[in-house]
């Protein structure tokens, strides 16, 4: 049987608002954003031109890819956010950002990052866990920085807190490539009404 392929035009990348300490993650940022424009695909990302956020905007614009960028009013106030990108739609608050970053995009990266970044991220993966959306998620685990995240993510699995199914959702990948081919191959995982037996199992 075909393997089925999910066609990706827009990817969010949640990334940290700080640079990080090693400066091979905001080069990493940079070469991701130019890697998804030069395959054609656009970024959408938080807005500002700081840390690896800025980084990865501008990689993709340096490449000629489209960039939008969805931004609090509030960030955008303390002249944070970043004035070249393709769009920038100037929300309200953060839930309004997140729902129409999850909105605008087909699949999402996560890199290096602190807590808004872990926040995003595991809203993103508790939405496909409810099936509120069906789109791949992948961690690009540059240098290991995720190593130990990854390491959590099994642990909650195997104390039964979390569907293996569900902790096989998050791909990793070092590679940039290799990752932006698995989540065009990702297939959500078809549980039925496993919510549903969960109440019924409760009751
Ligand atoms: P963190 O991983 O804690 O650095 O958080 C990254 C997230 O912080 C972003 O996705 C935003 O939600 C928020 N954030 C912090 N500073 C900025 C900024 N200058 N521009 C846009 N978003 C920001």
């Amino acid at each position: 049987m075909p393997v089925m392929t999910s066609i990706l035009r827009r990817i969010c990348v949640y990334c940290g608002s700080n640079p990080g300490n090693d400066p091979a993650h905001k080069a990493a940022a940079h070469e991701l954003g130019a890697f998804l424009a030069k395959q054609g695909l656009g970024v959408v990302y938080g807005g500002g031109n700081v840390g690896l956020m800025g980084a990865v905007a501008d990689g993709a614009l340096s490449a000629g890819g489209e960039v939008i960028g969805v931004i609090p009013q509030s960030l955008l106030e303390k002249e944070l956010g970043h004035r070249g990108v393709t769009e920038l739609h100037v929300v309200r608050s953060m839930h309004e950002r997140k729902q129409m970053m999850v909105d605008l995009s087909d699949g999402f990266i996560a890199l290096p990052g602190g807590f808004g970044t872990l926040d995003e991220l595991f809203e993103t993966l508790t939405w496909l866990q409810l099936a509120f959306h069906n789109k791949p998620v992948g961690l690009l685990n540059l240098g290991g920085f995720f190593d130990g995240l990854v390491d959590f993510i099994h642990h909650m699995s195997h104390a039964g807190f979390l569907k293996p199914e569900h902790a096989r959702c998050v791909l990793v990948e070092s590679d940039p490539a290799t990752l932006l081919g698995r989540m065009r191959a990702f297939q959500p995982p078809d549980l039925g009404k496993w919510i549903e037996k969960l109440a019924a199992e409760a009751r």
